[in-house]
């Protein structure tokens, strides 16, 4: 495949932004090799700068449930942008943003609406901070929030230990109070709390992890984290920014039953345009400035193109129910590509949820980061560009989720196990 405009436009990117990107999951860092550029995108295909078209495993990093430039979506910012772009009053389509989403998830009752993932849990951790006056925080080791300064701290400590930073710039300070703690591992999370207890404000988790790859979290695992978190007065924070709306229209928590304190969102409840939301318990949530003393605010935030979107999205999922068709044509893909691997001897495991999907090559399931960091990520570099050549884009790490779309048919599923075969057999 020729990729003559994409190398061109990516060297001229790399003396205008750094590294070419305005967010390093673009770059190819994992892979090696230049980055592509895209031009279009139509339902579950793109087509990049060059002209070749691609089937999309990567939905902008999991938004695009509906697929590229769907009509309602579409229709709906057309006659949203006529009426103006940004008011910074308040506007009728918060409200039903709003609604929407606390319709659909269990935790919420209110809702503040952000630009970002990471602007979501930094207002959640702070909220979180600022009802139970408490500073520490517990995360976990391959768990992603974004990247606010405290929840960007090393993964891989196996035990309760104060963590260290592992971005320059963020002072050991701002990460002193967050905890690490492994992913499914339910005795480290009693044990931090027999320790800590009554000094930590927030456990911030992803119920279904996408950032290791798709490891689903257990129901123990997370059974426990809601038992520990009740009992200590702590405030238990789902950050469902990726599995929201898309491992069922109520997220992880309704999928899994357990209700959390808070949640965050982003990705698809935008639509495709940049939003987050954080919401929970009215009692909660009322702490939020003007009503209550905890700052958060955004020029931005809640804006008419941003919010059609949304809602445009939101609407299509609530009228079609698509989420189990999803599901299965999940299920479809990942049974699919562990059969070729197996029948050509490539140690493999999958693990999905929802619409969301991980082929790792491990000789073992991946559970948590330390099996993740196991896995042949050698081998997925050439699978990788194996696949882009055959018309698949994919995530561009062994340790990123697939995302599936409503526009993703039966005959591209094929298509994509067939290339995957391709590779496998050495052809
Ligand atoms: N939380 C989770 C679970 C995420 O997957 C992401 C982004 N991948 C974020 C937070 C941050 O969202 P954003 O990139 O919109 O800031």
């Amino acid at each position: 495949m020729q990729r003559h405009n994409s190398k061109q436009i990516i060297e001229q990117a790399n003396q205008l932004i750094p590294g070419g990107v305005n967010s390093p999951a673009r770059a190819f860092g994992a892979v090696g090799g230049t980055a592509i550029v895209m031009a279009r995108g139509e339902g579950a295909t793109l087509i990049d700068v060059d002209g070749n078209r691609y089937i999309d495993y990567v939905l902008s990093w999991g938004p695009m449930i509906l697929g590229h430039a769907h009509p309602a979506v579409v229709d709906a910012l057309h006659k949203a942008i006529r009426d103006g772009t940004s008011f910074g009053t308040p506007t009728r389509n918060e409200n039903r943003l709003a609604e929407l989403l606390i319709d659909a998830l269990p935790s919420v009752e209110m809702v503040r609406l952000v630009n970002s993932g990471t602007e979501a849990t930094m207002s959640a951790i702070r909220l979180a901070r600022g009802f139970t006056g408490r500073n520490r925080v517990i995360k976990f080791a391959g768990n992603y929030h974004g990247h606010v300064d405290s929840l960007l701290v090393a993964a891989g400590s196996a035990a309760a230990t104060l963590s260290v930073p592992n971005s320059p710039g963020v002072t050991p300070g701002t990460a002193a109070d967050t905890i690490i703690l492994p992913y499914n591992n339910q005795s480290a999370v009693s044990e931090t709390f027999d320790r800590f207890g009554g000094e930590i404000a927030a456990v911030i988790v992803e119920p279904v992890a996408g950032n290791m790859g798709c490891v689903v979290g257990t129901n123990d695992f997370l059974q426990t984290l809601r038992r520990e978190t009740e009992k200590y007065g702590t405030v238990l924070i789902f950050d469902e920014v990726m599995s929201g709306f898309r491992v069922g229209y109520g997220g992880a928590q309704q999928r899994f039953g357990i209700t959390p304190d808070l949640t965050t969102l982003g990705k698809v409840i935008g639509g495709g345009l940049p939003v987050g939301a954080y919401g929970g318990k009215s009692e909660m949530m009322r702490n939020v400035l003007p009503v209550g003393k905890v700052f958060q605010a955004g020029t931005l935030s809640g804006n008419p193109l941003a919010t059609t979107a949304g809602i445009a999205t939101l609407e299509v999922l609530r009228e079609t129910q698509p989420h189990e068709h999803l599901e299965r044509q999940t299920q479809r893909l990942a049974a699919g590509l562990l059969d070729v691997a197996n029948k050509h001897d490539v140690p493999a495991h999958t693990a999905c949820c929802g619409s969301m999907m991980t082929l790792f090559f491990n000789t073992q399931p991946v559970v948590d980061w330390d099996t993740a960091v196991t896995c042949d990520t050698k081998r997925f570099s050439r699978y990788f560009w194996s696949m882009v050549d055959a018309g698949v884009y994919m995530p561009c790490s062994q340790f990123e989720a697939f995302f599936l779309s409503t526009a993703h048919t039966d005959a591209m599923i094929d298509e994509t196990i067939a290339a995957a075969e391709r590779f496998f057999s050495g052809k």
